[in-house]
């Protein structure tokens, strides 16, 4: 495979900035640009978290993404002199029987057991709960903004390069051309409040997150039929409901934003090639911040040594 000249980057989301951040790391230049028309990083909370899902199951190939994810935004803190990665322990609660029944069958296996914390009390009505290290969240404007800034002072935003590659999201996977996608409308609620939680919570079909200030990040809904970033009043109804099972009735609401995920069918990252000979790096769905850094990695190694990822990772997925 021949080294491309000047690879274009086209978005610059979460997929387009890991991959470009990729490409600095190893000296190569490139060029970055981006449509400025929304994107679901800007609108996400950047959650990453080790034990997920109604099933209590650590995310999928965790062991090799995590440590590639924490060391990478590690970095990027010491590139750009900014704090943009805010570890902090998790709180799973469960609000039933059946609920705890499922988690606490999985405390014992290693998997699940290695990030366990000591366990934290149990508020608001909550039956039971577990503690969770290793989670934390990523200030998904503060990265796009302050790497975009960066980009511009490298020279590298312009929209001009010899081989494309096409970070576009949710935008991308439904303009066509990556086959049939499942992409999601999320919502999310920016409160301010007076709880005294420094845990991210989670339960009741949603999360709560503490970002400082007094302030606090609520989501989420799954909608998969209206594509478009407009919040709306059931999104505001539902997290409403989930912020004050998981925080407390008395919040004041300073923020509501609404993003489409971009998901492929088994919800899982891929790379390839499309049929116009682009490049792609799409599908991040629900936990971008999560498998971004370590994709980009992938795609980096593919691109300029020919290195090609295992068939699990590569589209046209024998696995989709
Ligand atoms: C409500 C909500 C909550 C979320 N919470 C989390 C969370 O807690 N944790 C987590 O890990 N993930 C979360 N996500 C998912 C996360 O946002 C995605 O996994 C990730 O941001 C996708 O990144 P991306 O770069 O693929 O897409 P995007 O962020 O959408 O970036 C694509 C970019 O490409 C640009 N673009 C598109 N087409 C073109 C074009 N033709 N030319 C130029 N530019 C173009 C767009 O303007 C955009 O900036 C959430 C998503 C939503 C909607």
């Amino acid at each position: 495979m021949g080294f491309p000249k000047t690879p274009l980057i086209i978005g610059q989301g979460l997929a387009g900035t890991c991959l470009g951040w990729e490409f600095v790391r190893r000296g190569i230049a490139f060029h970055i640009t981006d449509s400025g028309e929304g994107g679901s990083t800007r609108v996400a909370a950047g959650l990453i978290n080790p034990i997920t899902g109604k099933n209590f199951e650590p995310s999928w190939r965790i062991a090799e993404f995590y440590p590639k994810a924490i060391g990478f935004y590690r970095w990027l803190e010491a590139e750009l002199s900014e704090k943009i990665w805010h570890p902090l322990p998790i709180l799973r609660l469960a609000s039933s029987e059946k609920e705890w029944s499922k988690i606490s069958a999985k405390l014992d296996l290693p998997e699940v057991s290695q990030w366990l914390g000591a366990g934290s009390e149990i508020t608001n009505g909550f039956l039971c709960g577990v503690e969770l290290l290793g989670g934390g969240w990523l200030d998904t404007r503060k990265f796009l903004e302050f790497s975009a800034a960066r980009f511009h002072d490298l020279g590298l935003w312009a929209d001009s390069g010899n081989t494309r590659i096409r970070c576009e999201g949710a935008a991308g996977l439904i303009a066509g051309g990556m086959g049939e996608h499942r992409c999601a409308k999320g919502e999310i609620l920016t409160v301010r409040a007076d709880w005294k939680e420094s845990h991210i919570r989670i339960g009741f079909g949603g999360w709560l997150i503490p970002i400082g200030g007094g302030c606090f990040r609520i989501g989420s809904t799954y909608d998969w039929n209206r594509l478009d970033e407009t919040p709306t009043s059931v999104g505001l109804e539902r997290i409403t409901a989930i912020a004050t099972s998981l925080g407390g009735g008395d919040f004041e609401v300073i923020a509501h934003i609404a993003g489409i995920r971009p998901i492929i069918r088994r919800s899982k990252p891929l790379v390839g090639i499309d049929g116009s000979g682009d490049w792609v790096f799409n599908g991040l769905g629900s936990k971008g911040t999560l498998y971004a850094p370590g994709i980009a990695e992938m795609l980096a190694d593919w691109i300029l040594d020919g290195t090609c990822p295992s068939p699990e990772f590569v589209f046209p997925s024998p696995f989709s």
